[in-house]
């Protein structure tokens, strides 16, 4: 059975490259970055040119980036640190956000007493500027956090906007990039933003790195303690060969950037028309335009449907994700889609399609053929 993977914002295939990279580090240098021996000292410039390398990328410097072990970590390190070390009163966020972020700035709520206020949205997921305009204006030491590109249906922050609008009120702007670095040109001196994240997976490099990019003189302290790993924010000695392959990744990603945003962003509109071909009531869920390897619909299949839908295309050898989760039985819809969508569209059998440059239009016809079978 031929297997097709259309579900890229959850995880990515390794570039070839990325995994050769990475076997040939573990197979040859192993040293501990910290020594100051020979195999340590090899090892030291194998992160530090990964180190540079990704700071470039993004036009910062290379203390500005710290290594972490996944997006998560860089989530939770930046909005713990900014509350408990920068005496952050107040955060504004979206409801929205990944978990990453959301719990843990619940989390902080209840441990800090800290202010939570979520910015208004718009039907289709872009956030209220308006409403985040009057939030700014009111009292309080502020961080913004909101995310880039959101995981589940695509839509895009305008990222310039939002920090200059909480910088002119003198608050902190922190992005969940995770999906958007590696896919989209983000330059963070021209940005002038604080802190970003990002995670090595989404953009075709390993699970288990990320970094975090932190803006010089922030202030903010380290989440874990130990060693002197990172200048001290970040305790741990550091996986090298993860690390390598995330440069690596990052800097083919960009390389091949224009190349491959066209090629998907060609795949995505192909599956837009496909779709509203086979399926005319199909409605795209959040915006439009939303960023280039993110569809998410929502099918007219009847609700009966909804619960079934990905173990269909499973046993088809289809991977895509869908917007609800299903638990024990009753399909519950995303916390996206949740606030997205009414409850009788929530109840329908929503798909995120999410696309890389290995997919092929085939993919796209397999998946239609194998939903009209359901449908
Ligand atoms: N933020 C966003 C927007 C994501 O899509 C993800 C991954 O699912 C994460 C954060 C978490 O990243 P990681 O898997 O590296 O912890």
């Amino acid at each position: 059975m031929r297997k097709i993977y259309l579900d890229n914002a959850s995880t990515t295939a390794l570039r070839p490259e990325v995994v050769q990279e990475m076997t040939r580090i573990l197979a040859e240098d192993f040293g501990n970055p910290s020594s100051t021996h020979s195999f340590g000292r090899s090892a030291k410039v194998l992160l530090e040119s990964a180190r540079k390398s990704i700071a470039k990328q993004l036009n910062a410097t290379a203390s500005e980036i710290i290594f972490t072990s996944c997006g998560t970590e860089a989530n939770n390190w930046i909005l713990r640190s900014a509350v408990k070390d920068l005496n952050v009163e107040r955060i504004i966020t979206s409801k929205i956000e990944h978990h990453a972020v959301l719990h843990t700035v619940e989390m902080l709520e209840v441990e800090y007493g800290i202010k939570v206020d979520y910015i208004a949205l718009k039907p289709n997921g872009e956030i209220d500027f308006t409403d985040l305009a009057e939030l700014l204006s009111q009292e309080g030491k502020t961080l913004v956090s909101l995310m880039h590109v959101n995981n589940e249906t695509g839509t895009v922050l305008n990222l310039e906007k939002a920090v200059r609008m909480a910088h002119d009120y003198n608050a902190l702007f922190h992005s969940d990039t995770v999906q958007s670095i590696g896919k989209t040109e983000i330059d963070v001196q021209h940005l002038g933003i604080d802190f970003l994240v990002a995670s090595a997976h989404k953009f075709h490099g390993p699970k288990g790195a990320g970094f975090a990019y932190v803006k010089k003189n922030s202030g903010l302290q380290p989440l874990l303690y130990g060693g002197e790993q990172e200048k001290g924010l970040r305790a741990g000695t550091e996986a090298v060969h993860q690390i390598a392959g995330m440069a690596k990744a990052l800097e083919l990603s960009y390389l091949q950037l224009n190349q491959e945003r066209a090629y998907i962003s060609d795949l995505k509109k192909y599956a837009i028309e496909q779709l509203t071909i086979a399926f005319p009531e199909m409605k795209i869920n959040g915006s439009e335009d939303g960023f280039y390897n993110i569809l998410n619909v929502l099918l007219p299949f009847s609700e009966d449907k909804t619960a079934m839908i990905l173990f269909h295309l499973d046993m088809k050898g289809i991977a895509v994700s869908r917007g609800s989760a299903c638990q024990s039985g009753s399909v519950k819809p995303s916390h996206v889609l949740a606030e997205l969508l009414n409850e009788e569209e929530a109840a329908k059998p929503s798909l995120r399609i999410s696309f890389s440059h290995y997919n092929t239009k085939e993919d796209i016809e397999d998946l239609i053929s194998a939903l009209k079978s359901i449908g």
